[in-house]
Order: C-alpha cells, then sequence, then structure tokens
C-alpha cells in the first residue's frame, strides 16, 4: 500500500458540480494545498463536468496561492454547472480524453448524488474509455497504461443533507443558519401583531432543513416528504396551534419543506395551510418563501472547518487507494471524520427517494441517519402539548431539577426549554433552581419561594433561540455549603438533576456524587450537559455554546482582516478565550486559514516566534501585492504568561523592520456569541431529550436510593465521543480522563488539528523549530 510518507507525485483534479454550496471554497482549498503539501500537482475543472468535457482553460493548474482567502468565499469560485453532455458516454469519452492530456487520474469531486452517481460511472467506464481512445489514436497507448486506473473521491456539498451514509454535507448547516436567522426575524414581528406564519424552505426530497430548523426555532408544526402527516392532518395541525395559542403563544410558525407532501403524495402547498390557519382558527397568516437566500452568503463555521478537515482526508484517500479499492465518499458521522463507499451512499440515498414514491415512510426514515429520527423525536415531545399518551403513569413521574453552572454558552437555554417540555409531555414537574448553586443556598437561607420556580410550559417556550441564561446562571460550586445543598434537594423533594454547563457544571457533577455518602437526598440521578464555549469538559468532544463561540469568532476575524485589504501587509495577533484549552483558537484556526495557533498545550518559546517571524519575512518579501488581505495568528489567552498578545505583536512590528506591521486584538466576549447558533440549538435539544430519558429510566426501573447511588450511570456527563453520543459515567472520567489542573480532557481529540492549521498555512511545522 501506498503509504502516505512517501507519496508518489500525482496530479489531482479537483471540481464542484450540481447546486453551489456554501464550504465548497474551503473544500477546494483544502484539496489544492494538501496536495501541494504532499508533493502533487492539483488541477481545479471549472464549471463541473462541463470543465471536463471541454477541457482547454477550464482544467487548470493551481498553485498555493490562487486559494488564498477562499475560506471566507460564498458559492463556488471554481463554478459549477448541470452538464447534460457528461450523462452520454461520448462526453465522458471526451472527459476522460482531457484528462489524460493532462495528466490527471485522480479527481476529486464536490457535490451531489448526480454529481458522486456520474463521477462512479466514469470511473467504471475509465478502462474501457481508454482502450476506445487508443484505438481510434486520440491518445497513445503509454498514455493509457500510466494512468490505468481512476480514483475518485467523492465530497457531499448540498445544502439539503440529502445524502446517506453521513450526517452532515458541506453546506447544511450555512444553509440552516441563514434560515433561523431570518425565522427568528419573523418571530419578532409575526409576535409583534400575533400573526401566524407559514415559512417555505428548501428540501425537495429531504426535510432535514425544515426538521431542523423547527427545532431550532421552536415552530409550532413541521411538513416533512419523509413523514407526511396522518390523513387528517388539517385537524391535527390545526389543534396543536390552538392549544399552543390557548397556553398563551402569541405567534405561531408553521415550516414546509418545497416537497412536502400528504400520505397519497399530494403535495401539501403552502397556501393550503395558510387558508386552514385563517379561516379555521382565524389567524392573521403571511406565507413567507425563504428562496435562494438559502444558498447564499459564506459558510458558517462548522462548513469551514467540515470542508477543511474533509479536503485533508481526501486527498489522503487518493494516495491511499489500491486500484481495488472502491471509490470513497468522505462523510462525517457525529464528530468522526470517516470513509464510506461511494457506491452505496449513492445507492441508500437513491433507496430513500424510491421509499418515499412506493409510500413507505417508515422505512424511508430508518434509512436515514439515526440522528434524523431522533431530531424528529425531540421536535414532537417539544412540541406536543395534546399527547395523552405520552404522560407516564402517576408513580413514574419525578420531580427534576434544572440548574445552569458557570459562564453563559448559547444553547443553555434551547436545552431548558427542551427539558422543560419534555417533562411537562411526560407528567414529570420541571424545577428550574435559578443562579446556580449560590442562588439555591442562599435561596434557602433567606428568600424562601424566590430561586426555586416549578416552570410553565410558556415561560420556557421562548428560550428557544435566546442566548446567555434565562433561569440564571453562577460558577459557584456546590461544596460552598454541601449541607445546604442537600438540604434544598430534600426540601424540594427533588427526584433527579439536570445541570447545563462548562467545566464547573462538571466538577459540580463529582461534589455532588462524592457527597452522596453523606446525604442520602443526593442519591438520584444527575446528568451533566457540557455548554461552554471553551469546549473543555471531559466525557465529550463537543459542548453545547462552542459552535455560536466559532462562528463569532470567525466573523470578527473575517472582518479584521478585510480592514487589512486597503493597508496590505499586516498580521493580527488575536487573542483567543478557551482557559487552558486550545480548542477554541485551532478550530477556528482551520475555519478561517490562520496562519499559525498557539496553544496552551504547546506553549510559545521564542525559537517558534523566530521561526515565524523569519517565515512572515519571507512570505511578505515574495508577495507581489496578491497578498491583500492581512494574516492572522490566533493565540489562546493562556498560551504563555510571558509572551502575551500584546508582546508578540510589538515583537513581529520590531522584527519587521518596517516591511510589514502587526495589531494585537482581543475580542473578548464578543466569542460568547449573541443569538446561538443553530447547531448548538438543536444539539441542545436532542440532548436534553436524551439525558431526560436518561434520568427517567432510574423511576422505571423502581430501585432504592441506595441501588442508584451503587449504578454509576446514575452520574454521568452526556456527550459526543467519536462516532457516538455516549453517557459516560462521572467516576470513571473524572479519575482517568480529567486533567483537573488545567480544567481540560486528558486526551484531546482534535491535537492533531494544530497539524493541519501549519500544513495548510505552509507554516514550518513545530517540528523544525525545535
Ligand atoms: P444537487 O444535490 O445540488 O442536485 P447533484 O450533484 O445531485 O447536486 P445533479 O444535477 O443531479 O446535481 O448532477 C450534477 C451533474 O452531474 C449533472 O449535470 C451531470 O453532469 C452529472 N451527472 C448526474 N447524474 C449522472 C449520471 N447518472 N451519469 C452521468 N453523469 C451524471
Amino acid at each position: 500500500m501506498t503509504t502516505t510518507e512517501s507519496p508518489p507525485k500525482r496530479r489531482i483534479g479537483v471540481m464542484t458540480s450540481g447546486g453551489d454550496a456554501p464550504g465548497m471554497n474551503g473544500a477546494v482549498r483544502a484539496v489544492v494545498r494538501m496536495s501541494i503539501a504532499k508533493g502533487c500537482e492539483a488541477y481545479g475543472v471549472y464549471e463541473g463536468y462541463e470543465g471536463l468535457v471541454q477541457g482547454g482553460d477550464l482544467i487548470k493548474k493551481m498553485s498555493w496561492d490562487d486559494v488564498r482567502g477562499w475560506l471566507s468565499e460564498g458559492g463556488t469560485l471554481i463554478g459549477t454547472a448541470r452538464c447534460p453532455a457528461f450523462r452520454e458516454r461520448d462526453g465522458r469519452r471526451k472527459a476522460a480524453k482531457n484528462m489524460i492530456m493532462k495528466g490527471i487520474d485522480a479527481l476529486v469531486i464536490i457535490g451531489g448524488d448526480g454529481s458522486l452517481t456520474g463521477a462512479d460511472k466514469f470511473r467504471s467506464e475509465w478502462p474501457e474509455l481508454l482502450s476506445e481512445l487508443v484505438k481510434q489514436g486520440e491518445i497513445r497507448k503509454e498514455q493509457a497504461e500510466s494512468h490505468k486506473h481512476l480514483n475518485i473521491v467523492g465530497m457531499v456539498g448540498s445544502i439539503d443533507n440529502d445524502m446517506s451514509l453521513t450526517d452532515a454535507t458541506i453546506g447544511c448547516y450555512s444553509s440552516l443558519g441563514r434560515i433561523c436567522q431570518m425565522v427568528d426575524y419573523i418571530d419578532a414581528t409575526a409576535s409583534s401583531h400575533q400573526r401566524a406564519f407559514v415559512i417555505e424552505v428548501m428540501g425537495r426530497h429531504c426535510g432535514w432543513l425544515a426538521l431542523m430548523s423547527g427545532v431550532s426555532t421552536g415552530a409550532d408544526f413541521v411538513f416533512l416528504p419523509e413523514r407526511p402527516p396522518p390523513v387528517e392532518w388539517e385537524k391535527q395541525m390545526c389543534s396543536i396551534v390552538s392549544k399552543h395559542r390557548k397556553l398563551g403563544k402569541r405567534k405561531t410558525i408553521v415550516i414546509i419543506a418545497e416537497g412536502a407532501h400528504d400520505r397519497q403524495l399530494k403535495p401539501i402547498k403552502a397556501s393550503r395551510v395558510k387558508d386552514l390557519l385563517s379561516n379555521d382558527l382565524g389567524l392573521d397568516t403571511r406565507i413567507t418563501t425563504l428562496g435562494h437566500v438559502q444558498r447564499g452568503g459564506n459558510a458558517c463555521a462548522y462548513d469551514r472547518i467540515l470542508s477543511t478537515l474533509q479536503g485533508v482526508e481526501a486527498v489522503k484517500a487518493v494516495l491511499e487507494s489500491e486500484p481495488s479499492t472502491p471509490s470513497p465518499m468522505i462523510s462525517i458521522i457525529e464528530n468522526k471524520i470517516v470513509r464510506r463507499p461511494l457506491v452505496e451512499a449513492v445507492a441508500a440515498t437513491n433507496k430513500v427517494a424510491e421509499l418515499i414514491e412506493n409510500k413507505k415512510f417508515e422505512e424511508a426514515i430508518t434509512m436515514r441517519d439515526a440522528e434524523f429520527a431522533e431530531y424528529m423525536q425531540a421536535f414532537d415531545i417539544t412540541t406536543a402539548t395534546d399527547k395523552q399518551d405520552m404522560l407516564l403513569p402517576e408513580d413514574e413521574r419525578m420531580r427534576i431539577g434544572l440548574i445552569h453552572v458557570g459562564a453563559p454558552a448559547g444553547g443553555m437555554n434551547a436545552a431548558t426549554r427542551a427539558a422543560v417540555a419534555y417533562c411537562l409531555t411526560r407528567g414529570h414537574t420541571p424545577v428550574a433552581l435559578h443562579n446556580g448553586f449560590p442562588g439555591l443556598i442562599r435561596h434557602h437561607d433567606d428568600q424562601p419561594l424566590g430561586s426555586v420556580r416549578e416552570v410553565e410550559w410558556l415561560d420556557a417556550e421562548q428560550w428557544a433561540s435566546r442566548g446567555g441564561s434565562e433561569i440564571g446562571t453562577n460558577r459557584g460550586l456546590p461544596s460552598e455549603d454541601m449541607e445546604t445543598v442537600a438540604n434544598c434537594f430534600e426540601l424540594y423533594k427533588l427526584d433527579a438533576l439536570f445541570i447545563i454547563g462548562g467545566f464547573e457544571a462538571f466538577t459540580a457533577l463529582s461534589e455532588l456524587r462524592q457527597a452522596r455518602q453523606k446525604y442520602a437526598s443526593l442519591k438520584i440521578p444527575m446528568v451533566v450537559l457540557p455548554a461552554t464555549i471553551s469546549n473543555n469538559v471531559p466525557g465529550t468532544e463537543y459542548s453545547v455554546g462552542s459552535d455560536t463561540c466559532l462562528n463569532a469568532l470567525i466573523e470578527y476575524c473575517d472582518a479584521i482582516r478585510q480592514s487589512a485589504s486597503a493597508s496590505r501587509r499586516r498580521i493580527f495577533i488575536i487573542e483567543t478565550q478557551g482557559g487552558a484549552s486550545g480548542y477554541v483558537a485551532t478550530l477556528a484556526g482551520l475555519g478561517i486559514g490562520a496562519f499559525a495557533v498557539y496553544t496552551p498545550e504547546e506553549g510559545i518559546n521564542i525559537r517558534m516566534l523566530a521561526n515565524d517571524i523569519q517565515w512572515l519575512r519571507d512570505s511578505f518579501s515574495k508577495d507581489k501585492g496578491q497578498n491583500r488581505a492581512g494574516k492572522i495568528i490566533l493565540r489562546n489567552e493562556k498560551a504563555s504568561q510571558t509572551y502575551t498578545t500584546q508582546m508578540i505583536a510589538d515583537m513581529i512590528k520590531e522584527e519587521a523592520n518596517g516591511r510589514f506591521e502587526s495589531r494585537s486584538a482581543v475580542p473578548g466576549h464578543v466569542q460568547q456569541g449573541g443569538t446561538p447558533s443553530p447547531m448548538d440549538r438543536v444539539r441542545a435539544v436532542r440532548f436534553g431529550v436524551k439525558s431526560l430519558q436518561h434520568l427517567e429510566e432510574f423511576r422505571r426501573k423502581r430501585i432504592s436510593k441506595e441501588e442508584i447511588a451503587a449504578d454509576n450511570m446514575s452520574a454521568v456527563v452526556i456527550g459526543i465521543r467519536g462516532a457516538k453520543v455516549k453517557f459516560s459515567p462521572m467516576d470513571e472520567i473524572e479519575k482517568e480522563e480529567t486533567d483537573w489542573k488545567d480544567r481540560r480532557p486528558k486526551n484531546e481529540f482534535w491535537l492533531d488539528y494544530k497539524d493541519v492549521v501549519d500544513t495548510l498555512s505552509g507554516r514550518p511545522t513545530a517540528q523544525n523549530v525545535m
């Protein structure tokens, strides 16, 4: 097998095809730079398959500098097209010839299922196409011989998230972000006038955008192609909407996928839904069709990072492939980038469409990823105010405490809202413990019935898209007064506890678990949902709020870099938050294409700085004016006690001798973000519901307090670990996986990403420096 250490020099083509999607440029940038870094040559194929069929200038060698700044650009800069000619064998023969003439026999395609189907067909025909070309004298035998295998690697670029065997497609979260932004705007006006809005979103065969926007904005009803509503859907929708109104909701939002239909596949149109809401419920109703704004704009943090990591993986896949390796599609499962057989992914995707056409809706849903079904369930549970069949028997209902601990993070409210709605649907009593543990302790002393409150559906209903912490958060730990905390648990008869927060929340659970020996009231099931911008909680690779932070930081960096376009030759040292974890700095570094990232894990030393300054000198001296935007170094706030952000900026300025400038910037609390990102909101809802289901299990088992305390799954952290969502027992994580001194996990999954930042910025690696 060919190893990545000694790759053969290859010519790798990269193209975007089908509908454009935000993040495609990030993918092309990563493929081009990674190819060059691995000693290969990269060729951009312009205008999708049209470029392959026409050849000539539409297949261009790309240099390192050609893709500079591409991460921040929307759409696709190498163009895309629908190309009927490539569907014909003759078109593919021309394409093969054009590739051979340029010496290209590896192709990375970023597109939807159609584009990937075409690519696989091309690969399977390749040997025949070449022998035909040889026979007709269009290429030489030796040319055919030296390129006899075509490597195809697929990456999925599509805003619909309609491809099977991957959780997310490049572009889907950017599109979701745009939709949620629009729905949030509409929300405000709807609420002011007590109006109803029917919002149509994209998705001909796939309801992902409709479902996720419904979950993240707290819509009242959604229509999805995979799950047509019941036969009497008109009645069901009106009943849900009027119940929400009766509970005091001032607005109604119904989201409808453009491909929505009923169980007989008859399209459900926005106008029909509007008529029902207006005529049957008497609501002042408007329709908004979002259209192409859903495609527009630059990519969100997630899509930039995903496209970058997948582009890197695609080049590795090309270099590692052998003639017998099936063409891979680069996908992501939860948090893990993996390769899946392209043919299987396309077949599974087509199968979903076929099942829908044959009205086998339940099967269609099982063919989508597991996440989809979970989100559907979460949506139902958090909006169902009328489902008597979901209520638990009296003796299985619990009083569940909800508490926020630590600094605010985007999505904390969404998780709390989901937990409240879940409780009410199942018959539990949600009890908000306001202002963290200090609030609870104080309340017990001097303000009875103040900061411990049962939450009503309507209170929480408004929280879906709000930033900050509606029930108040505090860094204080239960150990400040464990006895009072335990007394409060008893006084308020808490049967379970749902803690939302960062490293302090994690510490709080650890303390409560250990104090169980002394206080019987703490022998209840407890879950921590990690929520912190720093993403430094052991037991998970993702914390709610970290995506919002990355988006805020990336927007900030984009703006700052833009400001340099007039002055040129400027390097910015930007200080990021993150405590002693370099996660935020590194992931933002991937998302903006930072020149370097300084983390606490690696530290900063003088040789590193000298080397970086030298490298800056070299690259600015080669600059012929094309390097108009500034360069960025991201320095985590705790990367070094000595080399402060300002000091580094001053050192660079001094050493630059006027050849370039430097500036420092500290975005500070901007990084907490305003409105939480859709990813943080939807994951908060999903994990909130899962956590409550976990807590509920303990009551169903009807076990004693002693047995609860003895079960190590009664004090857990919910999180994403690799390709799975898991509950991890606190007693194991606190001992084996936690670096208590630096307040971070012992093994941080993202450490290798720093090398990717370095490779793609061309920075000489740390090994060369030391
Ligand atoms: P989107 O999800 O945005 O629709 P897509 O990749 O599915 O993206 P398509 O229009 O289906 O978009 O395909 C893009 C191009 O891929 C087509 O114009 C055509 O050139 C090529 N293509 C699609 N299907 C095939 C096929 N079965 N055989 C050969 N080429 C194909």
